[in-house]
């Protein structure tokens, strides 16, 4: 640990470190630095990865560039000098949470939810079952995950779940691999969606269409391509109380009700060759095989008047040979910091993190995914970081200042440790780069993304050592 160069004074402007660069973490650096009354001298953005952005990068379908967009207005925010960028720094692991308070009078977890959350039913480990987070960090080319998949095997295919995730994993999987050359697919995602087989895929909701987790503009994108025909079972499409209360409350659910029933009465068009069909009230409750997957037995559902369902004993087994589920992400527990092992979040009042008695950690907020688990669109991200920064603010006066307080400190720190830290500049030599290396490509894309953490820091890192 460096000597303390500044004495601490009890007013001296917050120095924050905000863990996480996905839209919660800048958001809150965002807001931070533009508050009045208490001052804040300076927030630092620590992430695990070397690149910022969180699930923009990694998470938003390539089909999806006017989400991916947002970028520009999180690149403004990065730009302030008062906020500093610490990428390829993994909190808990490379520094410890105990570190970070050496340096920082408050710490503010924004690190999100990237992992599947467990589906417990028989069959679920199946050669053929994958989780849609890995198939997502498949085809948005995450440094840390799987680079391969093998799309030959499967002519139709479940996707469980009826989420924006289950339409980003049903639309990616339906798509033509050569329809989404104009967008920053990588090459090598191409290449494994251009020779698909699958001509069907199937989504699976347990509930009714009044109880779709969708929202209606995503919904109804799933029927935009040209080569996808988009049905839903009319056999599904059952309304109880429950169901008309929960219309009448919500003017999106509405929405994506009115889209759905309009599906579900539309005739089969001539042309598309790949098909995806929507089966509201078909509970899965066990993936078949033998080793692989090679079928799905689903239980058919019974509204029970108030929106809730039971089961009918009805089944059905659906012949398809891989099955994705879509049933949400989860938070990872961080070394040393309490867990909420049911909710799978930083257990937290308002953003204030809470030790297992259920009192708040001096100095320690949570914003985002990791704060309310992962519901919500990147715009939420930011009401959610007003409250959590309003509440730090308020704590202020009491927050003891941390021993050290200069970025020269933490950096020595960082390099003391042997970690290949990359900093904002470097993300825009690595954004140029990539977006060269689109320019050259043959299919003139919108960019090619560096895979590799090694090529990433380098690349982040040329002008520095030049
Ligand atoms: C598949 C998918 C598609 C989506 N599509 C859309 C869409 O089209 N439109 C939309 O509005 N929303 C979409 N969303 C939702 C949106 O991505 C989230 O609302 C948003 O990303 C949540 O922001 P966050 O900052 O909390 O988490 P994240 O974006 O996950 O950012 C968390 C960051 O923390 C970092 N981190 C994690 N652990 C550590 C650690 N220990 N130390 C340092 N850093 C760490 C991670 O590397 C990551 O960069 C989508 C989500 C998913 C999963």
């Amino acid at each position: 640990m460096p000597e303390s160069t500044t004495p601490t004074r009890p007013d001296a402007g917050l120095r924050i470190a905000v863990v996480g660069a996905g839209p919660a973490g800048i958001y809150a650096a965002d807001i931070l630095t533009k508050t009045g009354g208490v001052a804040v001298d300076s927030v630092d953005i620590f992430d695990r990865l070397p690149t910022p952005y969180g699930l923009i990068r990694y998470g938003v379908a390539p089909d999806h560039p006017r989400i991916k967009q947002i970028i520009v207005a999180l690149h403004r925010v990065m730009e302030n000098p008062r906020i500093s960028f610490y990428g390829n720094v993994q909190v808990g692991v490379d520094v410890k949470v105990d570190e970070l308070r050496q340096f920082y009078d408050a710490v503010v977890f924004a690190t999100g939810a990237e992992r599947d959350r467990g589906l417990t039913i028989p069959g679920a480990d199946l050669d053929g079952s994958h989780g849609a987070a890995e198939f997502v960090a498949f085809y948005d080319s995450h440094p840390d995950r799987e680079q391969t998949w093998d799309l030959t095997g499967a002519r139709e295919v479940a996707v469980i779940g009826v989420g924006n995730v289950g339409l980003d994993v049903a639309r990616i999987l339906a798509r033509t691999g050569d329809e989404l050359l104009y967008t920053e697919i990588p090459p090598h995602v191409h290449e494994v969606l251009r020779k698909s087989a699958v001509t069907d895929v199937h989504m699976f909701a347990r509930r009714g269409p009044a109880q779709a987790k969708f929202t209606p503009v995503e919904l109804r994108e799933l029927d935009h391509s040209p080569n996808v025909e988009v049905l839903v079972d009319p056999s599904g499409m059952e309304f109880d109380a429950g169901s008309e209360e929960a219309i009448a409350k919500a003017k999106s659910q509405r929405m994506v009700v009115d889209v759905l029933s309009e599906w579900a009465l539309r005739d089969p068009r001539p042309g598309p060759h790949r098909r995806i069909h929507i089966h509201f009230l078909q509970n899965p409750v066990e993936i078949l095989g033998d080793g692989t997957v090679s079928g799905l037995r689903t239980e058919r559902m019974e509204l029970t008047g108030d929106g809730n369902v039971r089961g009918t004993g009805e089944f059905t087994d659906w012949d398809v040979q891989a099955v994705y589920r879509a049933v949400g992400y989860r938070s990872e527990p961080i070394a040393d910091l309490p867990f909420d092992g049911a909710k799978l979040v930083l257990p937290n009042e308002a953003g204030r993190v809470l030790d297992p008695g259920g009192a708040p950690l001096t100095g320690i907020y949570a914003t985002g995914w990791v704060k309310r688990g992962p519901v919500g669109l990147i715009g939420h991200t930011k009401s959610d970081a007003a409250e959590t920064v309003a509440n730090l603010l308020a704590d202020a006066p009491e927050l003891p200042r941390a021993p050290h307080r200069s970025r020269a400190e933490v950096e020595a720190l960082l390099a003391e440790k042997g970690l290949r830290v990359t900093d904002f500049d470097g993300w825009d030599r690595l954004d140029a780069h990539e977006r060269e290396l689109g320019v050259a490509d043959e299919h003139d894309r919108e960019r090619v993304k560096v895979i590799s953490r090694s090529e990433m820091t380098s690349i982040a890192a040329k002008a520095r050592h030049q």
